[in-house]
């Protein structure tokens, strides 16, 4: 299996490169060179699929054995035995949980996996890394909670002070670790997500760094999502047999990675991207055409961002993968901060994708009803999924997942808000307000950060 970057310059590389390298040397993704096939069938078990999709992405990268002890190893830190139980909200509606892992959000399913295969590489390779990420909350801890006293690896994480809730906060600077480092940006999560990127561009302190990504821009995060599409689908008819997803969307990760198992053999018919009032997005989809503006904060902070990297993989494939056109349109677009794509392209895409976008009202209203009704307590990024799930449905006799990607005690504020009945940690973070908290403030400035990575780092 070989990968090539999304702007056409970077080397062509295997697995591990991709794992190992993040972000493409050209500023590009990684996306792999041609799109494995699934074979017909599965059987709905989680770890079952989970190794037989991602070894068709491996390729010779890591052996099986190994690999099938990394699947197993990653998953017994979930709390349902399912990994991603499937609820069923009738007329042909369901929630696909993704939060029963260790931080709550669905960022863990990648995480987890990811975490470990990160330490299999390194200890093979005998290297070590520095992995810088920028968080709009989620990512963080997850990520810390990946990679935590791991001997190779030191973990830098940006974070945008004051835009994260006191939950997802202590999440991340509550965890002890030595090669955890937690950082308070002064800025949006745009901010965070420039500074990392800009630190991969400045190419002597990214060879000095052995600089990483953890983010969705790693093609491997990408890769672990693909597997819940796979189950879903075998457990709702089969792989072959027409589904629909809606999903919360905020970095055009999870999404994206519903769009590579449909390339890859599942049959879904629609890809419905949920937004909040940050609908650039939904402009997207709708018009062909999306302009930058600023990040409105709102209830479900995870997906307050204004550019999702990971659209440049779908750009890629709409421009018949020809990267010169992605350079140069991705180029106009941080020039411009407008871009739109050809009325043709724009109409093969409408047959599959629909954005639709939500207030908070919206989304409170949707929560406490849902609770009233069913009894089903959301959470307000899972809210928008559901939400985008009822209003963009295009065949009722399709199933529809919408995709659960937070638990509601995770946004304890908005869901009590809604319900009134503020929901409870699980066991395992049941004293989270009362471990101590340790993090630094820094200026949302380039070469002040870097100083600071260098010095924690050394
Ligand atoms: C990260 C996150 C999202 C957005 O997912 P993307 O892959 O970035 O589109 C949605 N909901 C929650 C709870 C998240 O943590």
């Amino acid at each position: 299996m070989h990968y090539v970057s999304t702007r056409g310059k970077a080397p062509i590389l295997d697995f591990s490169g991709v794992l190992l390298e993040g972000l493409a040397n050209d500023g590009g993704l990684y996306i792999p060179e041609a799109w494995p096939q699934l074979s017909d069938s599965g059987t709905g078990d989680y770890l079952k699929t989970a190794v037989e999709t991602m070894s068709l992405f491996l390729g010779s990268s890591i052996s099986s054995e190994a690999f099938e002890e990394i699947v197993k190893e990653a998953y017994s830190s979930f709390r349902d035995e399912e990994i991603t139980p499937l609820v069923d909200m009738g007329k042909d509606l369901y929630l696909l949980e993704l939060f029963h892992g260790p931080t709550l959000a669905f960022k863990d399913v990648a995480l987890q996996l990811v975490g470990k295969l990160f330490d299999h590489e390194l200890k093979k390779q005998g290297k070590r890394i520095t992995i810088v990420g920028a968080t709009s909350g989620d990512t963080g801890s997850a990520a810390i909670e990946a990679c935590r006293d791991k001997e190779n690896i030191e973990m830098v994480i940006l974070h945008p002070a004051g835009r994260v809730s006191e939950i997802q906060r202590r999440q991340m600077t509550t965890v002890k670790a030595e090669n955890i480092h937690n950082v308070a940006i002064q800025g949006t999560f745009d901010d965070c997500q420039d500074l990392v990127k800009a630190m991969f561009a400045d190419h002597d302190f990214r060879n000095r760094m052995q600089l990483s990504a953890i983010n969705s821009i790693n093609w491997a995060r990408v890769m672990a999502q693909i597997v819940y599409f796979v189950v879903a689908a075998e457990r709702l008819g089969g792989r072959k047999s027409p589904i629909a997803f809606s999903v919360p969307t905020g970095n055009f990760g999870n999404v994206f990675s519903g769009y590579a198992a449909h390339m890859s053999g599942v049959n879904i018919t629609q890809l419905v991207v949920g937004s909040n009032k940050n609908d650039i997005l939904t402009q997207f989809f709708n018009t062909g055409t999306m302009q930058i503006n600023e990040v409105t904060p709102t209830t479900s902070p995870s997906m307050d961002i204004q550019i999702s990297s990971n659209l440049e993989r779908l750009l890629f494939e709409l421009l018949n993968r020809d990267g010169q056109k992605v350079d140069k349109m991705l180029k106009e677009f941080r020039e411009r901060k407008t871009i739109s794509i050809d009325p043709d392209i724009r109409e093969t895409l409408s047959n599959q994708w629909i954005g639709a976008c939500f207030t908070d009202d919206e989304v409170k209203r949707c929560i406490s009803e849902e609770a009233d009704n069913s009894g089903i307590v959301l959470d307000p990024h899972s809210a928008i999924g559901v939400l985008a799930a009822r209003e963009c449905r295009k065949d009722k006799s399709i199933p529809m997942v919408a995709l659960a990607t937070a638990h509601p005690a995770k946004f304890p504020d908005a869901v009590e808000d809604a319900t009134g009945i503020r929901p409870e940690l699980p066991a395992h973070l049941a004293d989270l307000l009362d471990r101590p908290e340790q993090y630094t403030q820094q200026p949302n400035d380039l070469a002040t950060v870097q100083k600071y990575i260098e010095e924690v780092v050394g």
